[in-house]
């Protein structure tokens, strides 16, 4: 087997993953820490990497405080209202307390943002979101975070955290390799930030075979933020709460420039409004959720998914209204132009001119993460002005063990922060880690040896099965001792798919599905150690697929655990359809113990701090 090197680096704060909440981290964590050593490490590339790397048209998380448009206390109100109940109003509000501060920077750092002729200021979208040519978004945040660092490590995939020597429960660093070169990583670190993103492909896709790329959420998004904190004990919460998305069919164009921009609407088949039909259905499980405003996302898909199941499907956005107007048409195809440009192809194959032809809406796949609408992640200390005692255990954004942070997909509880609320994020988790660096003094984190060591055999240990396996087949990807990152991967998607409800269950799953869907994994997790890796490429998969399979597994504990329905049109348990908020008007948080592979559930008190 080929020697690999090692090579170690030192920093006093350690950001994994570059994408928007990392690029905040960088960046504030030189603020407040002028003199520390910043150290960022990307799988892919800062400049492009992440969920925004193709670019966005719009900015959905903004205050516009200075015009008195709306307050943090509007904004919690609204993601409460949402998620159905369930956010940490605490993380939410001190997000949206900085928001608009960041899009600020975004603008003086180049980002054009438009603005209405009339009143001069931004753009609006709907009530939370501003439009901004936003082709270039991620390059110019990356710019500020590479001047903010000390050091940037571009393609190195991020595999284990290290804990320190003395202290097992708390945080030292963390080890990857380089994806190019192969070079093994010893990350050595007194802060560690975890900023990597969600986890798109732990489901089976829509689109399948030469199109499996096609999901919604980035397919690069591989579920490290989960992997690697639950590997380290962390606790989680509301893995459960996966999102599905309506979108444009095929393509998973964005929709919100339509509906809110454009004033586009919905119809079935028959040109009928369906919504008001499930009306009574929807109250019968949720109670008065379905009468808030605006109507909580989930409900909306329900009613789509019910519509179709009725037979009255397909349903289409009605877009050829407003694309007679040529302003609004210009809005429709740049939308895409800047975030999506694949939809605008798959109209073009297809014959759809949305001037002529209403186009189809179809309900994604399930993904999870924890910037978007939904709030699936670690479970963080809050704000020390804000927070309820029971939220608070040290510094904002440290997750259950010391001297670990998390900002964007990584943290749970706290939906609707998006891309600029993601940066904030990080920008907050940068500040309260500078102070629990220098808080430190002298008592640093010290790496093991023997552990580094061992995680080194174990990293590139699929690359052993495949060399000494592949002699035993003379043709084929299919060999008696390994399997390949791929069909592992198409393993995990369909055990996720029909055990834990995906599209093929119709969202749909309950207990002894989902008892049967963990037993499946298990078997998973076992075969998982017979990996075989043809090239460094096929690394990164190999250890991809192990992060998702382990953040599938936190999916289903948390589902399990969750006797309700509480977000129909997100996932359904059959032998619990209902709404209950009796008994799980709370969180849900997980501890995963790696020696025994055993999980721990519990319930957490949801408080409401904002009337
Ligand atoms: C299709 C789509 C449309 C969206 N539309 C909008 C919109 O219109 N407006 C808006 O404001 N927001 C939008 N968002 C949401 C926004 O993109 C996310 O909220 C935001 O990017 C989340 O930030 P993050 O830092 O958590 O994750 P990301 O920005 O995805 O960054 C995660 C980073 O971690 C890296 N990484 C992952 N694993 C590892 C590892 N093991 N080792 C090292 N590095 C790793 C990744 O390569 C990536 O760079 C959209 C997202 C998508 C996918």
């Amino acid at each position: 087997m080929r020697r690999r090197r090692t090579l170690f680096v030192d920093a006093d704060i350690l950001v994994v993953g570059g994408g928007m909440s990392g690029c905040g981290a960088t960046y504030e964590s030189r603020y407040w820490g002028r003199d520390l050593k910043i150290v960022c490490v990307e799988k892919a590339n800062i400049e492009r990497s992440g969920a925004v790397a193709q670019g966005l048209y719009a900015i959905n998380c903004y205050m516009g405080m200075q015009w008195n448009e709306n307050q943090p206390e509007d904004h919690v109100r609204y993601a409460r209202n949402d998620l159905m109940g369930l956010v940490r109003e605490d993380l939410g509000y001190d997000i949206a307390r900085h928001v608009d501060a960041t899009v600020h920077k975004f603008e003086e750092w180049g980002l054009p943002i438009m603005r209405d002729p009339k009143t001069g200021r931004y753009q609006r979208e709907g009530k939370w979101q501003i439009m901004i040519h936003g082709e270039s978004y991620k390059p110019i945040v990356a710019e500020a975070a590479r001047k903010a660092a000390s050091e940037v490590y571009n393609r190195i995939m991020v595999t284990h955290l290290l804990m320190d020597k003395q202290r097992p429960k708390r945080v030292a660093g963390a080890v990857g390799f380089n994806v190019r070169t192969g070079d093994f990583y010893v990350f050595r670190a007194k802060a560690v930030i975890v900023t990597a993103g969600g986890a798109s492909h732990i489901f089976k896709p829509r689109a399948v075979g030469e199109g499996m790329g096609r999901t919604w959420y980035a397919p690069w998004s591989s579920a490290s933020a989960y992997a690697l904190p639950i590997l380290v004990g962390a606790k989680m919460t509301q893995m459960e709460n996966r999102i599905v998305l309506t979108r444009f069919k095929d393509g998973y164009g964005p929709v919100g420039a339509y509906f809110l921009h454009l004033k586009t609407y919905t119809q079935n088949a028959y040109g009928q409004d369906y919504e008001p039909t499930w009306y009574n259905s929807i109250r019968e499980r949720v109670g008065d959720y379905v009468d808030r405003h605006p109507v909580p996302t989930c409900l909306r898909n329900h009613a789509l998914l019910e519509e179709v199941k009725a037979g009255r499907g397909p349903i289409r956005m009605v877009t050829t209204e407003a694309f007679k107007d040529p302003h609004k048409e210009t809005v429709g195809w740049e939308n895409f132009l800047g975030m999506t440009i694949g939809q605008a192809v798959v109209w073009a194959s297809q014959n759809i001119d949305p001037k002529e032809i209403n186009p189809e809406l179809t309900t994604s796949e399930p993904y999870v993460m924890g910037s978007h609408a939904t709030c699936s992640g670690a479970w963080a200390s809050g704000p020390e002005d804000y927070a309820p005692s029971e939220y608070q255990w040290g510094y904002n954004r440290m997750m259950t063990v010391e001297g670990l942070f998390g900002a964007g997909d990584a943290i749970g509880g706290s939906a609707h922060k998006f891309s600029s609320g993601s940066f904030t994020e990080g920008r907050i988790a940068g500040k309260a880690a500078v102070r629990y660096v220098n808080d430190l003094g002298k008592q640093q984190p010290q790496v093991s040896e023997a552990e580094y060591e061992d995680l080194k055999k174990v990293v590139y240990k699929p690359m052993e099965n495949y060399e000494v396996g592949r002699n035993e087949i003379v043709a084929g990807t299919v060999s008696p001792s390994y399997i390949l990152p791929i069909h592992g991967l198409q393993r995990l998607e369909k055990i996720m798919d029909e055990y834990v409800g995906g599209i093929g269950a119709h969202y749909t799953t309950n207990e002894p599905l989902l008892t049967r869907g963990l037993e499946l994994l298990g078997m998973l997790k076992e075969d998982l150690a017979h990996l075989g890796a043809e090239d460094l490429h096929q690394l990164q998969r190999a250890w991809e697929l192990q992060h998702r399979v382990l953040a599938s597994e936190c999916v289903t504990q948390h589902t399990l655990f969750r006797t309700e329905t509480r977000w129909p049109g997100y996932y359904y348990r059959a032998d619990h359809p209902k709404l209950d908020d009796q008994d799980w008007h709370c969180f849900t948080l997980s501890r995963y113990d790696r020696d025994s592979g055993k999980w721990e559930m519990e319930k957490a008190p949801v408080y409401h701090i904002v009337d």
